[in-house]
């Protein structure tokens, strides 16, 4: 019976699959001498003071005390080493060069095309002008204020209950409402940031290329700093302080709301190359599995989608920060190398500015799931990349969609969940990944998110909100390629509309997040 996983050939730690009580044979030869939860770090030899804890290949910090073979290794016992210096990368040898193949994540050898017995098209709504497709058929109205949100969402409860039956090829209909707009500075610095999201989350490609923008009139966020040139007019803008009362207000929507559902319903699904896919890759709530199963899992189906031609979108600073030496090599020409390098920079001095750094990353839940430290999170996390070569870097609230990226693209994000799935949309993912240890149930309304647990033991808790699990994968069920063609299967079926996640089914929606590291007035 396998009880503990050992990453990789120096690790000096491996992960317990469950609770091994203290006296128990955890390997051949190595008896626990106390009590292991799940997923915390076992000793695999004497460790002593000042020693490096080695799992993934990689230091995860040094001990604090001594700790026998077959104890436990926590949070406690590790002094965490310092952030890899974001100045001393230059010169590093990036991929193209020898790939290192060391650990997880480095290997670089990835650009043979897709096998054959895998799909090579998914159907999905071609977008005009746009280089990816959308996966769902979905009106989205956008606001430029939270003030008009109260009115908008009594105009959505309308529009959902008496429109959108009469258009059976439209999906849904969303509000974008946000928190953002007024009482904030425009011309701050970093305001750049919420107002490129802003825009460039309207045009996500699952809205079909309609635009629909709901304004007050007077507040800060103007239409046009949100529109193409030639898409502000009557046809697409509602300006409610120029509608006599609040009766007219939900008219005026409704009408202009059924002129863009009527075009959107004449929209068909069409038999489209994978290279129109734009995904999302995104983990919450790790646990010391996520790194094992689900997020591996999710970088081979990574490499699949890189392979076919799609772009695939991996994200989350605080979580790659402490891995920028591994995606550093891994970025495809040295201008790429110092925008990534760039992008953590600017990262490091906004925490710093609030006084905070990466170590305020891991949550109690990722502790209590045996995750030490941002490292140990880190090196998890970034196996969601999978192994190719990176081949774009999106600064915050940039999309891929303008320069139409192709391959693997590391889009700047928080790591909250709601932010960076807020920051995902408007880099233009269609459809996201989500990985997840201690499980939640997370959700967009704009796109669907499929959902992976690491361990068995959350899917049985969670049969109908967990889409896949890769559990399987720490059981000695399914290989970490197996495990990875069949969410690249599940990832194709979502896109067609052949299989709906979970949290589409029920419309379990997170708000959307608007990251604004600028000043509110
Ligand atoms: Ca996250």
């Amino acid at each position: 019976m396998v009880r503990i996983i050992k990453i990789h050939p120096d690790d000096n730690v491996a992960i317990p699959l469950g609770d091994i009580p203290e006296g128990t044979e955890a390997a051949p030869g190595l008896l626990t001498v106390q009590h292991i939860p799940q997923g915390y770090k076992i000793a695999l030899q004497d460790l002593k003071k000042g020693d490096e804890v080695i799992r993934y290949g990689v230091s995860l910090g040094s001990l604090l005390r001594d700790i026998p073979a077959g104890g436990c290794i926590d949070e406690n016992v590790l002094k965490m080493p310092r952030p890899p210096d974001l100045e001393n990368l230059r010169g590093t040898e990036l991929c193209g060069g020898t790939p290192t193949g060391k650990t997880a994540g480095t290997n670089v050898n990835q650009t043979e095309p897709l096998p054959v017995h895998l799909p090579h098209t998914f159907e999905g709504y071609e977008v005009p002008g746009s280089c990816f497709a959308g996966v769902r058929n979905i009106l989205g109205i956008m606001t430029s204020v939270q003030c008009v949100a109260g009115v908008m969402n009594v105009a959505l409860r309308r529009i959902k209950d008496e429109l959108l039956p009469k258009y059976p090829n439209v999906d849904d209909v969303t509000v974008l409402n946000h928190s953002y707009g007024c009482g904030c500075s425009t011309t701050a610095p970093g305001s750049e940031i919420p107002l490129r999201t802003l825009r460039n989350l309207l045009h996500n490609p699952n809205f079909g290329g309609e635009v629909m923008v709901a304004a007050l009139g007077c507040e800060k966020l103007k239409v046009d700093m949100l529109l193409d040139p030639g898409e502000n007019n009557a046809g697409n803008v509602i300006v409610l302080q120029e509608i006599p009362g609040f009766k007219a207000m939900i008219d005026t929507i409704l009408a202009m709301a059924e002129k863009k559902l009527r075009r959107l319903n004449e929209r068909k699904r069409v038999s489209l190359p994978l290279e129109k896919l734009c995904i999302g890759m995104q983990c919450g709530g790790s646990d010391a599995f996520s790194g094992i199963t689900a997020n591996p899992a999710a970088g081979h189906a990574s490499d699949l989608l890189v392979r076919a031609g799609a772009t695939v979108l991996f994200s989350e600073v605080t979580e790659a920060r402490d891995a920028i030496q591994f995606l550093y090599r891994r970025c495809k020409s040295p201008q790429l190398a110092e925008k990534l390098a760039a992008e953590m920079k600017w990262y490091d001095a906004y925490l710093q500015r609030g006084g905070a750094d990466t170590s305020a990353n891991p949550s109690p839940g990722n502790k209590t799931g045996g995750l030490s430290n941002i490292v140990e999170k880190t090196l998890g996390a970034i196996a969601k990349s999978g192994s190719a070569p990176i081949t774009g870097v999106l600064s915050i609230g940039e999309t891929a969609g303008r320069a139409c990226h192709k391959g693997l693209v590391f889009a700047a994000a928080p790591a909250s969940d709601f932010h960076c799935g807020t920051l995902l949309l408007a880099a233009g993912t269609t459809l996201q990944v989500f990985t997840t240890g201690r499980g939640t149930p997370y959700g967009l309304a704009a796109a669907p998110v499929i959902k992976l647990s690491s361990r068995t033991d959350l899917k049985m808790l969670w049969d109908d909100l967990i889409d896949f699990n890769a559990g399987t994968i720490a059981e000695g069920k399914e290989t970490i390629s197996q495990a990875g063609e069949r969410l690249f299967r599940m990832i194709v079926d979502t896109a067609s509309g052949r299989y709906r996640p979970f949290a589409e089914k029920y419309r379990l929606h997170n708000d959307l997040c608007i990251f604004d590291p600028a000043p509110v007035i």
